[in-house]
């Protein structure tokens, strides 16, 4: 879901230089804390043979799609269950969690009866309605984004209409308040008999030629009323026409399918235990849920592979880190980053002996950086670490936080919620679409992408100084403040009472 927050991350991009220069030995990286020996091991197994690839191939090609809650998504968790014990990793098993509702797409059928006849290329949102069965035919209606305050003060004018989302002046938010608006509008739309609204993840258009890109429209978020990603090319031609005071027509036909509670999903769980601190833990996952228009083999069957890969390289090099190396593949990151927050929250009493957690979720691109998740105390540090593989890759330390993945719940703990960001200028095309399969992904990308994240990890959690420890909640809703961080969670009510509390209490005493 990572990149509806794509736009949004790149206004609060801060350099997070402003680290203390701390104690000198917990800067120290691998060049003089003496990991460096085993780091070379595992780069070796890493990169000269490398299983990730194979590993990608068999989540795209004998599980395919896996959408939470699904036949598909119990498949691919027996699937990392038999991976994770076939590597020889520990303690291997499923974590259960329950989200809210399970949802299945059916069909999705839409054709322009005027000014033109022909059928348009539509593909449902997740977790979105369904129309009549049999359809329902519409006027084509622009409904401006960046307006929505408008919009909404006359729903009526909706009822058996067809909104198209546009985006027209300036917007009057910041796109992800309209992005959350978005969703109350859509509430509104489906008590107002709209017949379908035209717009894609948080109101967004098409990316690519002739793709629909699917998504959620919130965090843990279902609507009556069916939404559909449209092409851009089919999308710009309505525009056009609206442009021009024509009034296209449209029959659509969309048929999904809700359960009427809970379902059940798994966070899949493998350990290599430390040596001598096996009850500090570093997380290291990606999500192994996807979208279900093709394998989801760019997200994230990228960081799926990427944390088998990196467990079955460290396993393989005999090496034994101090403390524990725990690999997590996440369920429900699509619906709403579920999983890891189901994890953080089933793990609370062990938060405190936890390191942090290092995920890949960014497509199908080499690293370019790694991002702290808030954590300003540990860029020194961990920029010893980006020296010391500077010759196998270039990457960038910051401290800035993810917000659109499984970094977050980590991040929000207080603790390094670190990401691997990767350039992926493809991404923007397979990002949900047609096109997210095993041909958009470069072997020797994975393959290093999957060794940057075992050295990472072995190097957090084997280093002689422990690598960090959670941060006060109260630290915490500091550092989420200063990184804008705490308007997204308020607008999708993300934002704890405990860091509600601290912001009235400071208030109150300033
Ligand atoms: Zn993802």
């Amino acid at each position: 879901m990572r990149k509806i927050f794509a736009g949004i991350a790149l206004l609060a991009l801060v350099a997070g230089l402003g680290a203390s220069a701390q104690n000198r030995s917990a800067s120290k990286g691998p060049n003089e804390d003496g990991t460096k020996p085993a780091l070379i091991k595992i780069a070796g197994e890493g990169t000269l043979d490398s299983h990730a690839y194979q590993y990608l191939t068999e989540l795209s090609d004998d599980v395919g799609a896996r959408v939470t809650g699904s036949p598909q998504a119990q498949k691919a968790v027996e699937w990392g269950l038999a991976k994770m014990k076939a590597i020889g990793l520990e303690n291997v098993h499923a974590e259960k969690w329950q989200l809210w509702r399970g949802w299945t797409r059916g069909t999705a059928e839409a054709e322009m009866l005027s000014p033109i006849r022909r059928p348009l290329h539509v593909d449902a949102m997740g977790w979105t309605g369904s129309t009549p069965a049999g359809g329902a035919e519409g006027d084509v209606v622009a409904l401006n984004l960046f307006d929505l305050d408008g919009e909404m003060k006359n729903m009526s004018r909706f009822t058996g209409k067809i909104p198209l989302v546009v985006m027209r002046g300036e917007p009057n938010k910041s796109f992800i308040q309209l992005f959350a608006q978005f969703g109350d509008f859509l509430k509104a739309a489906g008590k107002a008999g709209v017949i379908a609204v035209i717009g894609g993840q948080g109101g967004g258009k098409s990316a690519g030629l002739n793709l629909t890109h699917t998504g959620i429209l919130g965090f843990d978020a279902d609507f009556a009323v069916p939404v559909v990603s449209m092409t851009a090319e089919d999308q710009g031609q309505l525009e056009r026409y609206l442009a021009r005071g024509l009034v296209p027509r449209v029959h659509f036909n969309v048929q999904n399918t809700f359960t009427s509670g809970p379902v059940e999903s798994a966070n899949v769980v493998g350990e290599i235990r430390g040596r001598e601190n096996p009850e500090q833990v570093l997380v290291v996952g990606g999500h192994l849920d996807s979208w279900d228009l093709s394998e989801g083999s760019t997200d994230n069957g990228m960081g799926s592979s990427c944390v088998l890969g990196a467990a079955d390289a460290i396993m393989r090099s005999g090496m034994k880190p101090r403390r524990t190396i725990r690999f997590v593949l996440f369920t429900g990151e699509e619906q709403g980053i579920d999983g890891s927050f189901a994890y953080v929250k089933q793990h609370q009493s062990e938060m405190a002996n936890h390191l942090g957690s290092l995920i890949l979720d960014n497509g199908q691109g080499p690293v370019r950086s790694f991002q702290l998740g808030g954590r300003d105390d540990l860029v020194e540090a961990f920029k010893q670490f980006a020296a010391a593989i500077s010759y196998i890759r270039e990457v960038k330390v910051d401290d800035k936080v993810e917000d659109g993945t499984d970094t977050l719940p980590f991040s929000m703990a207080g603790l390094p919620g670190i990401n691997m960001d990767q350039d992926s200028p493809d991404y923007q095309y397979t990002h949900h679409s047609a096109a997210d399969a095993l041909e958009a992904v470069k072997p020797d990308v994975l393959a290093q992408d999957a060794t940057l994240m075992a050295l990472a990890a072995y190097w957090i959690a084997d280093r002689p100084e422990r690598f960090a420890s959670p941060w006060s909640p109260e630290k915490t809703a500091r550092m989420l403040i200063a990184q804008h961080e705490d308007a997204m969670l308020k607008a999708f009510g993300l934002w704890p009472k405990a860091f509600a509390d601290i912001e009235k209490r400071n208030v109150s005493t300033e």
